[in-house]
C-alpha cells in the first residue's frame, strides 16, 4: 500500500490512513512519500546559497509540522516518534550547515539532504499506526538494501539485488506481526549512497519492493478515484476507467495523466503484480486496475491525456537521413543539461524533439554550445502543448487515426507532429497551446459523445 505525500499531509488525511490500512487486516507492507511540501521545500532550500539562520527557521518549522502530525495521546511510542524525529532533524542539520560551509552541493548530496522527507513521512505514518494499536515499524530503504545503478536523483533499482536485500527481511517482520511503514523515493547505490528515483519516485519505490516480495497487488492511494477517460478539470463528462493494460498506463503516465508514476509500471508488470490506484476520500470505490489484461474498447480509444506546456526542438540538417549518430549527438548534448525528451520525429533534412517549454532556453543553450558539432542550425517553438490518445488495439484498428484527426480538424486546429506507431496503445501529437482544451474535449466527444 503506497500513501501519496497528501495523505500524510494533515492530521485528518493521516487518521484516513492509517484506517485504510487497518481495515486492509494482515500481510501488508506500507510505503510513504514525505508530507505533502517537504520534498520541495527542501529542494527550494538547497537550490541557493543558505544563511545560517534560513536553515535554522526551516528546521524549526520541520520539526513542528512532523511533530504536530504524532497523534497527542499515545505516551511511550509518541515518545519514541518525537526521539526519531530528532534525531532526523539533528543530522539534516548538519548536512544542511556542511553544503553552507563548503559552498559545495553535488548530486549525492542532493539526494540525501531529499530523503529526509520520506525519512519523516515513514516516522508519522507508523506512530499514526501504533496508535490503532498495529505494531508498524518505520523501515528506511537504504538499510534495507534497496540497491539502484549510480544516477542520483534519477536512480534505477537494480531488480535481483534489491529481491535478495529486501525479502528475507521484509517477510521475516511480516510473519512475526510487523507492519513495515518503508519510505519511498529512494534506495541504496552499491557504493553505499543514497540515491532517489526522481520526482513522485514513491510510486516506482512501491512497485520495485512489490517485485521483490513477488506479491502484490499494490495500491496507490490518492486523492482522486483513478485514471480517467480524459482530465475532469477539462472535459466535464470525463468517467473513470475501471481497467488499464500496463502499456496504455504507462503512456498515459508518461503523456501527463498525473495519477501514476510512469516508472512503476514495469517492475510491477514484470511480475503481473496488478496496480490499484486508489482514492483515499472514498475508499470504498473500486478504482483503476492496471495489470495484463488487453481488454478493447468497441471504440478502441479509452483516454485522451495531454502535457500543457511543451515546446518543439527542430535540429536541421540536409544530410540528417545519412549521418550515424545524429540522434544520439542531440539525445547526448540535451541529456547533459538533464533535459527530458518526450518524443522525437525525423525526416531526412530535420529532426524534431518535444521537451518541456521550462527546459526550453537550458536547450537552447546547450544546442548552441554543440551546433557545430549537431546539425547545421536549431528552433524552438515554444507554446505548443502535446495530446495524446491512448488505447489497446490502436496500432491494429483501422480508422481510428482518422477520426482522431478528424475531430481535431472540425474544430479548426493545426496539428503539428505526430507520433504513431512507435507504440501500439498510443498516439500523441503536439497543437497549439491555445488550442488545447477544444483539442481534449472535441476528441472526446468523438469517441464518448456527450453524457
Ligand atoms: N517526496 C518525493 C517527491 O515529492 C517522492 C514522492 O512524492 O513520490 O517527489
Ligand atoms: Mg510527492
Amino acid at each position: 500500500m503506497k500513501f501519496g505525500g497528501t495523505c500524510l499531509g494533515t492530521e485528518d488525511t493521516l487518521r484516513k490512513t492509517a484506517r485504510v490500512i487497518k481495515a486492509e487486516g494482515d500481510d501488508k507492507i506500507v510505503v510513504v512519500s514525505a508530507a505533502s511540501g517537504v520534498t520541495n521545500s527542501l529542494k527550494e532550500l538547497i537550490s541557493k546559497p543558505m544563511q545560517e539562520s534560513e536553515i535554522d527557521d526551516f528546521l524549526l518549522r520541520l520539526r513542528l509540522r512532523h511533530v504536530d502530525l504524532l497523534p497527542k495521546r499515545n505516551g511511550a511510542s509518541r515518545k519514541e516518534a518525537l526521539e526519531m524525529i530528532e534525531k532526523k532533524i539533528t543530522k539534516l542539520d548538519r548536512l544542511l550547515y556542511g553544503v553552507m560551509y563548503t559552498e559545495e552541493l553535488t548530486p549525492r548530496t542532493s539526494d540525501l539532504i531529499l530523503s529526509a522527507g520520506e525519512r519523516l513521512g515513514a516516522i508519522i505514518v507508523a506512530a499514526r499506526l501504533s496508535h490503532l494499536k498495529l505494531d508498524a515499524v518505520p523501515m528506511e530503504t537504504d538499510a534495507l538494501g534497496l540497491v539502484t545503478n549510480n544516477q542520483h536523483l534519477n536512480a534505477v533499482a537494480n531488480l535481483s539485488e534489491c529481491e535478495k536485500n529486501l525479502k528475507p527481511t521484509l517477510e521475516s517482520a511480516v510473519k512475526r506481526g510487523i507492519l513495515p511503514v518503508v519510505t519511498g523515493f529512494f534506495g541504496i547505490t552499491k557504493n553505499g549512497h543514497v540515491s532517489t528515483f526522481g520526482r513522485s519516485g514513491t510510486d516506482y519505490s512501491a512497485s520495485v519492493i512489490a517485485h521483490s516480495m513477488k506479491s502484490g497487488p499494490i495500491e496507490i492511494w490518492k486523492d482522486v478515484d483513478g485514471f480517467m477517460s480524459a482530465d475532469p478539470k477539462m472535459v466535464k463528462n470525463a468517467f473513470l476507467l475501471d481497467r488499464l493494460s500496463y502499456e496504455e498506463a504507462a503512456e498515459l503516465a508518461y503523456f501527463g495523466a498525473q495519477v501514476l508514476h510512469p516508472r512503476a509500471v514495469q517492475p510491477a508488470r514484470l511480475r503481473g503484480i496488478e496496480i490499484v490506484v486508489k482514492n483515499l476520500y472514498y475508499p470504498k470505490s473500486p478504482g483503476t486496475v492496471v495489470g495484463n489484461s488487453r481488454a478493447t474498447r468497441k471504440d478502441v480509444i479509452k483516454s485522451v491525456s495531454y502535457v500543457p506546456k511543451v515546446a518543439t526542438l527542430k535540429i536541421y540538417d540536409t544530410g540528417a537521413g545519412y549521418k550515424s549518430g545524429f540522434l544520439s549527438d542531440i539525445s547526448t548534448c540535451l541529456t547533459k543539461e538533464g533535459i527530458n525528451l518526450f518524443s522525437a520525429t525525423t525526416s531526412q533534412t530535420c529532426v524534431a524533439v518535444i521537451i518541456n517549454e521550462s527546459d526550453a532556453s537550458a536547450a537552447k543553450k546547450a544546442m548552441k554550445a554543440h551546433i557545430a558539432g549537431v546539425g547545421e542550425s536549431f528552433e524552438i517553438e515554444e507554446g505548443r502543448a502535446l495530446v495524446c490518445a491512448v488505447g489497446e488495439g490502436l496500432g491494429h484498428s483501422k480508422g481510428v487515426a482518422a477520426r482522431v484527426f478528424k475531430a481535431v480538424a472540425s474544430k479548426d486546429v493545426n496539428v503539428e507532429l505526430i507520433s504513431a506507431g512507435a507504440s501500439t496503445v498510443a498516439y500523441h501529437f503536439t497543437v497549439d497551446h491555445k488550442d488545447l482544451r477544444k483539442t481534449v474535449t472535441e476528441i472526446h466527444k468523438e469517441f464518448f459523445g456527450y453524457v
